[in-house]
């Protein structure tokens, strides 16, 4: 049974990682883990914010508070980079530990993460609403895998030896930036946690990390097993906190060094005005996005079917690079409609904890409402409804299911982002018009493709302006496979070795060499 609900919840997909649990491996949860800690991480010590403030931490199954948390603000942003910009001095016991020693750290963090998973994988359904079964079999593996894969690098990030003219030696050094900035999202609060932490502490960086305010609580769970696998102080800090507060304080501190941000593109361009208009930090952005899934005539329909279905209402919707605009070859439109509304019907949604469920309620009553106002916007400019289109329960922020057919290029919902459990299915003729309607988006961030055809594939591949794209598959991540968007979904990639680059500076070192003994 828990097999077929496995394969259900992620068919073939995500899951080089889920594949590996089978029913025996998923601890039944109990759906009310235990809080232990709400407050602010400083210097490896948990800290109220300074102006005494909380804010509550929304469980969106009920809508009823799970717990207040510190709110920190631009004070406590402050004595954060302090802490950071102290940890990150020459001779600090951060700078003096051997790259491999780094490595290890972040090793044994990941293994603690593992131990711990099925706790940390409660808290995250609690906070974000995700399904159990995705938070253990998904989340929490892939968050040990990118932790263990940087780890791995700690210690294999060469410079280069260079030959310039003239006498002289010359050679690369890949050093660490300094202070990073951090500001994450809610929809992976573990996973984009590690997505930050990995590349940022395998080079030797110190973190100032801003988690969502939807999701503070595995971020400051994590905080704590860094603290127990032996980081020193200050090397880590974690704030929660809002966004224009204690995130724009980040954004614009004169000793942040960096800054990295998961979120919204709207966002994104506050952060990089408030780089350019403090100290130029450098900055990677992670943004939205609109991405085109193209499924030609020839595919295998079953597995379009499915994929298409995983690509868009995998995580409840709440994905940035959730295949959105779903192109559909018109000699197979009727019948991919068709077998999609069915897909869509049976989706089982509710109570996250319980091992069925493929779909939670959506983060919080804003996204919520927002997502709800996109459905009336589709109905309004003419899309049709073909399935869903409501609210699914009298609590907490489900929403059905939703499918719009009949969509053009120029409709709200074919150009914005929705951040939610609802399909657009548009249709198109040859691959020409597919490919240039594809690419006729603000966003760039991913891209599918359904067909048996080799070349055609290539074409779409070669074409598409995006920073991923995946063929006959969706969603599919792996820690070693760099990420992050063409336009206006961002800059910079995360993941892999490519990850590794946004978190160094290269210095070249010139040194003349005497061609005789004098
Ligand atoms: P969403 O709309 O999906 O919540 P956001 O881009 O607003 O996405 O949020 C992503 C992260 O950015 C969150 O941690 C949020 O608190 C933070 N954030 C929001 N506004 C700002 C801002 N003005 N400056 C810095 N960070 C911000």
């Amino acid at each position: 049974m828990l097999r077929t609900v496995l394969t259900r919840t992620f068919p073939r997909i995500v899951s080089p990682v889920a594949r590996q649990f089978s029913a025996a491996a998923i601890p039944a949860p109990n759906g009310q883990p235990d809080v232990h800690f709400n407050k602010l991480f400083i210097n490896n010590e948990w800290q109220d914010a300074i102006s005494r403030k909380t804010f509550p931490t929304i469980n969106p199954s009920t809508g009823e508070v799970i717990c207040q948390v510190a709110e920190g603000e631009k004070a406590d942003v402050d004595k954060a980079v302090k802490a950071a910009k102290d940890a990150f001095k020459m001779g600090s016991p951060w700078r003096r530990m051997d790259a491999s020693h780094r490595g290890l750290l972040l090793s044994r963090l990941a293994d603690c993460i593992e131990r711990d998973a099925a706790y940390l994988a409660e808290l995250e359904t609690l906070d974000n609403g995700k399904p159990y079964a995705v938070s253990y079999c998904v989340d929490v593996p892939m968050v040990v895998k990118c932790l263990r894969y940087y780890a791995g690098w700690a210690d294999k990030w060469e410079g280069k030896t260079i030959p310039i003219d003239g006498d002289y030696f010359c050679y690369t050094r890949h050093e660490p930036i300094g202070v990073c900035g951090q500001i994450i999202p809610w929809n992976f609060p573990l996973l984009m946690q590690a997505w930050k932490l990995g590349p940022a502490l395998a080079t030797g960086n110190t973190v100032v990390m801003k988690v969502a305010e939807q999701t503070p609580l595995t971020a400051l769970y994590v905080a704590n097993l860094i603290k127990e696998v032996g980081f020193p102080a200050g090397v880590v800090n974690i704030i929660p906190g809002m966004g224009p507060t204690a995130g724009a304080a980040i954004a614009s501190h004169m000793d942040v060094d960096k800054v990295a941000f998961t979120g919204s593109t709207e966002v994104g361009h506050l952060i990089q005005q408030a780089a350019g208009a403090s100290n130029l930090k450098k900055v990677t952005l992670e943004l939205g996005g609109k991405s085109p899934n193209i499924i030609l005539s020839d595919a295998n329909m079953e597995e379009a079917v499915e994929q298409a279905h995983f690509a868009l209402f995998f995580n409840q919707g709440q994905c940035c690079c959730a295949g959105s605009r779903t192109y559909v070859q018109d000699s197979v439109y009727d019948e991919f409609m068709e077998r999609s509304v069915e897909r869509a019907k049976a989706r089982v949604v509710g109570n996250p904890f319980n091992l069925s469920t493929e779909q939670g309620p959506q983060v919080d009553e804003e996204q919520f409402q927002k997502i709800l106002g996109y459905i009336s916007t589709g109905k309004r400019e003419g899309a049709k409804l073909m399935c869903g289109g409501g609210v699914a329960a009298d609590r907490g922020y489900f929403i059905q299911p939703t499918i719009f057919g009949d969509v053009q290029d120029n409709m709200t919902i074919a150009r914005e982002e929705i951040f939610g459990p609802v399909m657009q299915i548009l249709k198109f003729k040859d691959l020409e018009e597919a490919l240039e309607r594809a690419n006729d988006s603000k966003y760039g961030l991913a891209a599918g493709v359904f067909t048996r055809d080799i070349e055609k594939a290539h074409y779409l591949t070669n074409g598409l302006r995006a920073g991923t794209v995946w063929v006959n598959c969706y969603d599919v991540f792996g820690a070693q496979a760099p990420f992050g968007g063409y336009k206006a979904s961002g800059n910079g990639r995360e993941l892999g070795e490519y990850g590794l680059n946004n978190y160094t500076e290269v210095k070249a070192v010139t040194i003349k060499v005497p061609q005789k003994n004098s």
